[in-house]
C-alpha cells in the first residue's frame, strides 16, 4: 500500500546547488513528490518542527542551521515510503553512512547532512501537517 513520508532538503545542500542531485536520486528510487515547496524558515518554526530533540545538547545549534537559509519541503509517496527513504537517506553521520546513500554523497557533517526523513508514522504525519495545508496535499 502506497505510504507518505515527509522529507527536507537542508540549508546545507541547497547552498551548495544539490537540490537537483538529490530530488533525482529521491524520483529514481521510485518516490512520487506529492508536494513540494521552497522556503526559509524562522529558528521559531525549526524549534517547533525539531521539539523532539529540545532538551539535547545540539539544539540550538541545529535550530539556528535550519533556519539558516532555504529549505526545501517534500512530501514523499511510495509504497514503504518511511523505511525506504531512511534507507536512502543513510546515517545520520555520514562518516557512517553507505556507499550510494544521499548523505554519502552529499552531506559534510553529522549536522549538515543534506536531508531529513521522517522515522515512523506518526512523525511522517505530524510533519507533513506541521509545513502543508490540506489544500496543498490534493
Ligand atoms: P536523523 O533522523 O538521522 O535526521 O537524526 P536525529 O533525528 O537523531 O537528529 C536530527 C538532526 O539533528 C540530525 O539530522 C542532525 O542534523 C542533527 N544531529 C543529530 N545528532 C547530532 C549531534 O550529535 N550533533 C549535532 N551537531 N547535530 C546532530
Amino acid at each position: 500500500m502506497s505510504q507518505r513520508t515527509f522529507s527536507i532538503i537542508k540549508p546545507d545542500a541547497v547552498r551548495k546547488g544539490h537540490t537537483g542531485g538529490i530530488l533525482a536520486e529521491i524520483e529514481k528510487a521510485g518516490f512520487k513528490i506529492a508536494a513540494i515547496k521552497r522556503q526559509s524558515i524562522s529558528k521559531d518554526q525549526a524549534k517547533g518542527f525539531y521539539h523532539v530533540h529540545s532538551a539535547r545538547p545540539f539544539f540550538d545549534g541545529l535550530t539556528t542551521f535550519m533556519s539558516s537559509g532555504p529549505i526545501v519541503l517534500l512530501v514523499l509517496e511510495k509504497e514503504n515510503a518511511i523505511a525506504d527513504l531512511r534507507k536512502l537517506m543513510g546515517a545520520t553521520n555520514p562518516a557512517n553512512a553507505e556507499e550510494g546513500t544521499i548523505r554519502k554523497k552529499f552531506a559534510s557533517s553529522i549536522e549538515e547532512n543534506a536531508i531529513h526523513g521522517s522515522d515512523a508514522e506518526d512523525t511522517a504525519a505530524f510533519e507533513i501537517g506541521y509545513w502543508f495545508a490540506g489544500y496543498e496535499l490534493l
